[in-house]
């Protein structure tokens, strides 16, 4: 349907918990551009021709924008290039990215092994762990080996609007926003969602990594540079006004999960140990992969702070103390 002038939403079914991924369409002049893909099945491929036949009014697509490397939204960014011969408008970080999980070779498997294992779980669920990542070529079987690099700053013409490229971390390395200030409206990709809050995941190939202080300055970012009543166009749930309210509750949704951990620390905690607390109900294994990167970054956000203290045990897990606590 039409959203805000000159684009579509268009919704595509997800092989997920998380069923759907709102995708976009830009009247762009003589053409048209997507803003993400869609996760490589038939299915979607399927909606896909659906929608060529009967939205485009025989124009072709002249341009592919991706916001970040996630198979949801760059899955069938090499089918629709190729398709079309259409270029992939994205970040390099996101790019290489792609590229490099999409041929991970298997031996991203040991570092997400051990990653496991200090995150508390048994050696059962750590190989389970491990293996899940071979999963990211499911759903994004190639990546096309050239792109044209859009950046934090760049301003992009479409259909005689200008867009801004305003770059988002925490979610992703380096997630592409797009900002049209003429009609207010933000094409957030996953970096600010309605209902649910982004994952902000510590991963296994970095594992000291500080994702959550990078996401909250992004937000931040947001809050100064743009209006308050933006509309803003998530990759999930439904587009929404007022930017900044949803920026200042995902802000407080950290603050709390922060206040919850340190006070859990008072005795030494590994992570895993505190996903049942962060999340209180059953999780699949899809799901246990998130929370445990997202309990992880919690940790890592507060021991960078000077908060926790970790110390890796004898056992092989790390735990995690309150600083002024293990002073003492
Ligand atoms: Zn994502």
């Amino acid at each position: 349907m039409a959203i805000a002038p000159g684009i579509w939403w268009l919704r595509m079914p997800l092989p997920f918990a998380l069923n759907h991924i709102n995708l976009w369409l830009l009247e762009d002049g003589p053409g048209w551009t997507i803003v993400d893909t869609g996760y490589a099945t038939t299915e979607t491929k399927e909606l896909w021709e659906r929608i060529f036949a009967e939205l485009l009014g025989g124009l072709s697509v002249t341009r592919i924008i991706v916001t970040h490397y996630h198979p949801d939204h760059i899955g069938l960014a090499d089918w629709l290039a190729e398709r079309w011969q259409a270029p992939l408008w994205v970040t390099e970080k996101e790019w290489l990215f792609a590229r490099m999980a999409s041929r991970d070779s298997g031996d991203l498997a040991t570092a997400r092994r051990d990653f496991a294992r200090r995150a508390g779980l048994d050696s059962a669920a750590s190989e389970i762990f491990a293996q899940r990542e071979t999963s990211y070529r499911r759903g994004v079987p190639s990546v096309p080996a050239s792109f044209h690099r859009i950046a934090n700053g760049m301003v992009i013409e479409m259909g005689g609007r200008k867009w801004q490229v305003i770059v988002g971390e925490g979610h992703a390395p380096e997630l592409a926003c797009l900002y049209c200030a003429e009609i207010e409206v933000l094409i957030a990709g996953d970096q600010v969602l309605p209902r649910i809050s982004p994952n902000i995941s510590v991963q296994a190939h970095e594992p000291d990594g500080n994702p959550l202080a990078l996401y909250l300055r992004s937000l931040a970012k947001l809050q100064e540079t743009l209006p308050p009543e933006t509309l803003v166009l998530p990759s999930h749930n439904l587009p929404f006004l007022g930017l900044h309210t949803r920026l200042e509750e995902l802000v407080a949704h950290h603050d709390a999960r922060c206040a919850q951990i340190a006070a859990a620390c008072a005795h030494p905690q590994s992570a895993s140990q505190l996903v049942p607390l962060l999340f209180r109900r059953p999780l699949d294994q899809h799901q246990m992969g998130f929370a445990l990167g997202e309990a992880i970054a919690h940790l890592n956000y507060l021991m960078h702070r000077g908060d926790l203290k970790r110390s890796l045990g004898e056992d092989g897990v790390c735990r995690y103390v309150r600083a002024d606590l293990q002073a003492r």
